[in-house]
């Protein structure tokens, strides 16, 4: 309930609430965009709207394709990781690789190139920090050379994995993804879905390690959490090469009903303008460590075996036995119940499997962060576990 987003809407309402951008365009979308383009990393030149975070994967991966069609490329394969989320429709569900959710829809979905996911905490290679040098790396490394000749690209969250349970990258992941892709000749599609407009403490996390994508999906926070809009940026090369004859048709032909909605772009003008104004993503940044501080102290307890942190996003694993890692059988939804005592002291959050999930609105002040982090200490040390 921000004032400002709050009248930006009523001024947009005044005016038209909404109009097609098939075949037109509006003010508020063309304003947006050109907003959008200046904050994004410097290679996105161009915008294409829609109205969610699975449709903006969904444009991703037809630009993508029919951008490698375009060029002659015959390349058809997609290189995902292990337990991704880019979304429930089909598309996007192919690119991902949560069993749960996914695996069911099997028979629907294309196949992708599958690599496993760089999650320290459960090191597929079995490394702890000490010893680890970057097999994941390593892997996507071999994976990229073996098929490059028929991947249109790479597709990842960047930093940090939401919906797998806030898996976060080592450092370097993602730069050494980019630096493969740019070698082997492979689109980076970075699904920033989840991490843009400041959640991890930069307004984009591909800012974190200074990479460029070829394509980007943003969504959700995208208007300050009011409307459904979505984009999905892309370069001017990759822009230029749907252009042609009209005979040629080289279109792109993908267009939803409200896509560049009027009121959802009036939104998030506003909401770009506050992160601004507001300096938001530093405040973020500053209170980050403050979380940090304050979910180290759950560190003791028995039950908690990892926690990992991107800004304002963050994970809490709880496990059965801190030594073997093992977790409680499915079935017994430990942490769906421990989040249930959790609301009874005040604080909603929910899971996802083993993890409880934080992702903080950017305008959490830091008394909010302590009643948060000492309501879960208190809920995860005063369940019972048997
Ligand atoms: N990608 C990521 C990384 C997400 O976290 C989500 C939403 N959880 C999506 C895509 C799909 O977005 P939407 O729910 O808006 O379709």
């Amino acid at each position: 309930n921000n004032k400002k987003i709050n009248s930006a809407i009523k001024e947009q309402l005044n005016k038209i609430a909404h109009s097609t951008l098939l075949g037109t365009s509006n003010i508020p979308s063309i304003l947006y965009a050109e907003m959008l383009v200046k904050k994004s990393p410097s290679s996105l030149k161009k915008v294409f709207y829609s109205d969610n975070g699975s449709t903006a994967m969904e444009v991703a991966l037809k630009i993508a394709y029919q951008y490698s069609e375009l060029k002659g490329l015959r390349k058809k394969k997609f290189i995902t990781l292990k337990n991704a989320y880019h979304g429930d429709t089909i598309g996007s569900v192919s690119l991902g690789g949560i069993d749960i959710f996914h695996k069911k829809f099997k028979p629907l979905l294309f196949e992708t190139i599958e690599i496993p996911a760089p999650y320290c905490y459960r090191c597929p290679w079995d490394k702890e920090k000490e010893s680890c040098s970057m097999e994941c790396l390593k892997k996507a490394e071999e994976t990229i050379k073996e098929h490059a000749n028929e991947s249109v690209a790479f597709v990842m969250e960047p930093l940090i994995q939401g919906a797998a349970g806030m898996i976060t990258h080592p450092e370097g992941y993602l730069r050494g993804i980019k630096n493969l892709c740019k070698e082997e000749g492979l689109l980076l599609i970075l699904d920033e879905v989840a991490t843009g407009f400041g959640r991890t403490g930069k307004l984009f996390a591909s800012e974190g390690e200074e990479v460029e994508p070829d394509i980007m999906a943003v969504a959700k926070g995208i208007t300050g959490g009011y409307l459904p809009l979505a984009a999905t940026l892309t370069t001017e090369e990759i822009y230029n090469a749907f252009l042609g004859e009209y005979k040629e048709l080289k279109t792109f032909f993908h267009g939803h009903s409200y896509t560049g909605n009027q009121l959802a772009c009036a939104s998030a003008i506003a909401s770009l303008k506050l992160i601004e104004e507001e300096k938001l993503v530093d405040k973020v940044r500053e209170k980050s460590k403050l979380l940090r501080n304050e979910l180290e102290k759950l560190k003791s307890l028995e039950n908690v075996g990892d926690i990992r942190q991107a800004g304002f996003m963050a994970g809490i694993e709880i496990v059965k036995d801190k030594k073997t890692k093992k977790p409680f059988p499915f079935e017994k939804r430990v942490v769906h119940n421990i989040l249930l005592n959790a609301r009874k002291m005040g604080v909603l959050t929910r899971p996802l499997g083993d993890v409880i999930v934080l992702v903080l609105p950017l305008s959490t002040e830091e008394d909010e962060i302590k009643m948060l982090c000492n309501v879960l200490y208190s809920s995860i040390k005063s369940f019972k576990y048997d």
